[in-house]
């Protein structure tokens, strides 16, 4: 099942937006300090960038956000899908995705390396559609919300000591966050629910914890640590098991002790929707990057708000594209994104977020630009892959 792209009827358009040129390149932004969760350790973040031109000119930017693996989804863009879309129509956005999605890359990977490569064209086009309406992204898709709630987890990090996490905590709460997460999934429970005691007590009552386990608990552990974090008032339980276990993720919902967050590691709509069934999550954290790309994000987090759950994006993208997405359709209650500044010096128009509200950007796009000094400063040339085609 391909949908031939050259066979879409054309709707009287001139050929401005047919697609003549598809560049990728790699960028390396230093973190601000190390980090670590329960699984990895980093100093830096990479993010792999594609850059699709039409023929009027116009430049529609895509990217991903990861640790490792950017060759391997830049040559899926290279190698795989820019031969595909070469000479095709950027307006027709549900074609292309359709035929990426159905190309023999569907072989080697329905989520991971394929559906990120598909993802960063994916917004690409979409930036595109923005730019050609005039309009910014979020207003395209509806335009709910010109100002938005973040929640702060750059901070909270298990590298840290309990004196640096209450530090960091209450440093995030004298600039304007009222929510903060922190992160746990330690080799001790007993060292995790001490940790979060001592965040809890340091915090003003009317500021959120919420929790992040990074999928390091096995069902046993996340039964035990239930009751004690929602007697400590946890906002959310997040990635307590692995992503790929909704049946226990089920049963944790199910306690109804606490909301259980989850969706950085669920990269298909297909899969959220096994999870929506079994009511195996209450706040969908949806990922434009991990997802294939904003046409699958859209089905998401609709198929999440019919099912009366929240959509809180996980901020794989720096939050500039998930501040349009949510700008646009995110429900009324919960216009919420994950607040984590990292790298966004590599941006044109970085998101502008002052006492942790964010405020919708009114240029015409989906805020994805890369700056020209942003390239020349961290573009990493050493690891360039070897260039095809175009
Ligand atoms: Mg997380």
């Amino acid at each position: 099942m391909t949908t031939e792209l050259q066979e879409v009827p054309h709707a009287g358009r001139t050929t401005g937006s047919r697609i003549e040129r598809i560049e990728t390149y790699v960028l390396r932004p230093p973190l601000r300090r190390p980090l670590s969760d329960s699984i990895y350790d980093r100093t830096h973040w990479v993010v792999p960038v594609v850059e699709i031109t039409t023929a009027d000119g116009l430049v529609g930017t895509g990217y991903s956000g990861l640790w490792t693996g950017e060759d391997l989804v830049v040559r899926a863009i290279v190698e795989y899908l820019a031969p595909r879309l070469r000479g095709a129509d950027a307006a027709l956005i549900g074609a292309i995705w359709q035929d990426a999605y159905w190309s023999p890359l569907h072989w080697v990977g329905r989520a991971g390396v394929a559906h990120m490569a598909q993802a960063m064209v994916d917004i690409a086009l979409w930036d595109l559609a923005a730019q050609r309406a005039g309009m910014p992204l979020w207003q395209l898709l509806g335009g709910r919300h010109p100002v938005l709630e973040t929640y702060n987890t750059d901070g909270g990090w298990l590298n840290f000591t309990v004196d640096e996490l209450i530090d960091d905590m209450q440093g995030m709460v004298e600039a304007g966050w009222t929510k903060v997460k922190m992160k746990v999934g330690g080799p001790s429970l007993r060292t995790d629910l001490a940790r979060v005691a001592a965040v809890r007590e340091a915090l003003p009552a009317d500021v959120e914890l919420m929790v992040d386990v990074n999928q390091r608990w096995d069902r046993v552990t996340a039964l035990r640590a239930l009751r004690p974090l929602a007697d400590l008032g946890i906002g959310w339980l997040e990635e307590p098991l692995h992503p790929d276990d909704v049946l226990g993720h089920a049963r944790l919902a199910q306690t109804g002790a606490l909301p259980i967050a989850l969706g950085e590691s669920v990269y298909s709509a297909e899969s959220f929707a096994t999870f929506l069934d079994a009511g195996a999550v209450d706040v969908v954290q949806v990922d434009v990057t991990r997802v294939a790309g904003i046409t699958e994000w859209l089905r998401v987090a609709h198929a999440a708000q019919e099912a009366s759950r929240w959509v809180v994006p996980h901020a794989g993208d720096m939050m500039q594209v998930h501040q349009h997405l949510i700008g646009g359709v995110g429900a009324g209650r919960e216009a919420m994104v994950e607040y984590l500044p990292w790298g966004l010096e590599l941006f044109a128009e970085p998101v502008h977020v002052d006492r942790g509200r964010l405020r919708l950007p009114l240029t015409p796009g989906a805020s994805t630009r890369i700056s020209a000094e942003a390239r020349e400063r961290f573009e990493d040339r050493e690891n360039r892959p070897t260039p095809h085609g175009d």
